[in-house]
């Protein structure tokens, strides 16, 4: 016999997690379920994560009110109320104030193990989701009325709708023939954490340069020592050349990326490469299905958009399907599902759209593009009003729609 269910939603991630438990807050019954084990491996401080997130206002206040941000420690968060941006190749430079835009703070730094674990904590205790971790989907068929699932132990599970969290290369788009425009971004990002011999002043400090894209991001001070987590952008055979450099040299080499603003002491995590590729699905709902974060698109991180976007995805899809629900409608019809796509598609491709423009601005060194960048730079600089808009849709209190 199947299980019943409202929604079952494939990948527990940061995205899939948080929409459980927003789904659940409003009464919908869930299946969670997701090929990982729910436990992460965390880092004790001084060392932290090698990957973190950067948290918007916006995204904040979803996880809170999913329960899940008040259980974070405070030793592992960092608030940051400044950001600084400069070109490597001339005096551009930009920069924004939390103060000046009436917020807090801009947004947080949060291990991703950090925030994986508060939400699956919180998904444990709720009593509207079930869970099925170290499972699969083996196979499932859509349907007008619903749909049906076999998990790879053998349970089998109904519902109204499937919700794809399944992350950038979710085998449910593919199996579904959900089509994408996507291309390689030519770029490599590097991460870890390292350990820095001054205070970052809870600034995010950016570079964009001959070096790369290269970000320092706060994360909490211990006794006195200082650590950022870096995020280095450069294409693959610098980045194979960078990552095959020994733990001095690489830090000689950020140190000279970073235009010396900061020595780097050491690195106390392993350094990652990872490939990063535009993707956005053309539609984000077909009868029964909907694809939610990295699974409908993934950006560059240079802006550290990437989950943030996927937590507007779980605000616009809880907004609708609570609503669906209250009238009694159909949870998988495709009429109550394009509502989503319609609140989210605009919003996603502006920001796609503005990445791409970004990585192409700031990656080219031909003198008079590099002149008209700077310049560009400072007559942003000087412009308060255009720095507060930019200051708000990055904090998700806005949207290109
Ligand atoms: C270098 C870098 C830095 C970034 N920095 C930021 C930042 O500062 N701020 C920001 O907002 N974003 C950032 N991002 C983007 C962010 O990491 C992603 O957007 C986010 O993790 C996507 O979350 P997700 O839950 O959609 O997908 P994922 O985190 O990929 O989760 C998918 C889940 O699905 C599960 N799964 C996959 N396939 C299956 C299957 N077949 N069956 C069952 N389960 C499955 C996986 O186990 C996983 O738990 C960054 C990205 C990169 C690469």
């Amino acid at each position: 016999m199947a299980k019943q269910y409202d929604l079952i939603i494939v990948g527990a991630g940061m995205v899939g997690s948080l929409a459980s438990l927003l789904l659940a807050n409003s009464s919908l019954r869930i299946a969670l379920v997701d090929r990982h084990n729910g436990d992460y491996a965390l880092s004790v401080p001084p060392s932290y994560d090698a990957r973190v997130s950067a948290i918007s206002c916006q995204s904040k206040a979803l996880l809170e009110a999913a329960g899940a941000w008040q259980s974070i420690p405070q030793n592992r968060l960092a608030a940051y109320n400044n950001m600084v941006v400069w070109d490597g190749l001339g005096e551009g430079y930009i920069d924004f104030n939390a103060r000046k835009t009436q917020l807090p703070e801009l947004g947080h730094l949060v291990e991703n193990a950090i925030l994986c674990t508060s939400l699956m904590t919180e998904v444990k205790q709720s009593s509207n989701i079930d869970l099925y971790l170290a499972d699969e989907v083996e196979n499932h068929e859509l349907s007008e009325s619903g749909v049906t699932v076999s998990l790879l132990s053998g349970r089998q599970l109904e519902a109204q709708a499937i919700i794809a969290a399944d992350g950038a290369l979710s085998k449910l788009r593919t199996e579904n023939a959900f089509e994408t425009v996507e291309w390689d971004y030519g770029h490599q990002a590097m991460v870890a954490t390292i350990e820095i011999d001054r205070a970052h002043e809870n600034t995010a400090w950016q570079s964009f340069g001959e070096e790369g894209i290269l970000a320092f991001l706060p994360l909490p001070s211990v006794d006195d020592r200082h650590f950022v987590s870096i995020v280095w952008s450069v294409p693959p055979q610098e980045a194979d050349s960078l990552m095959a450099l020994d733990d001095q040299a690489f830090c000689k080499r950020l140190g000279y990326a970073i235009s010396q603003r900061f020595s780097v002491l050491d690195i106390t995590t392993d350094r990652q490469s990872i490939p990063l590729r535009q993707r956005h699905a053309k539609q984000y709902v077909k009868t029964g299905i909907a694809l939610i974060g990295d699974a409908a698109h993934t950006i560059h991180p240079l802006a550290g958009q990437g989950a943030n976007l996927g937590f507007g995805d779980v605000k616009a899809l809880v907004d609708v399907l609570s609503k669906a629900h209250r009238r009694g409608e159909f949870l998988g019809a495709s009429r109550v599902l394009r509502r989503y796509q319609r609140a989210r598609m605009l919003d996603n491709i502006a920001m796609a759209a503005g990445m791409e423009g970004f990585k192409r601005l700031f990656g080219t060194q031909q003198p008079l593009l590099v002149q008209l960048r700077n310049q560009g730079m400072a007559h942003f600089h000087n412009n308060t009003s255009l720095k507060e808009k930019l200051v708000a849709r990055a904090a998700g209190l806005s949207s290109f729609s």
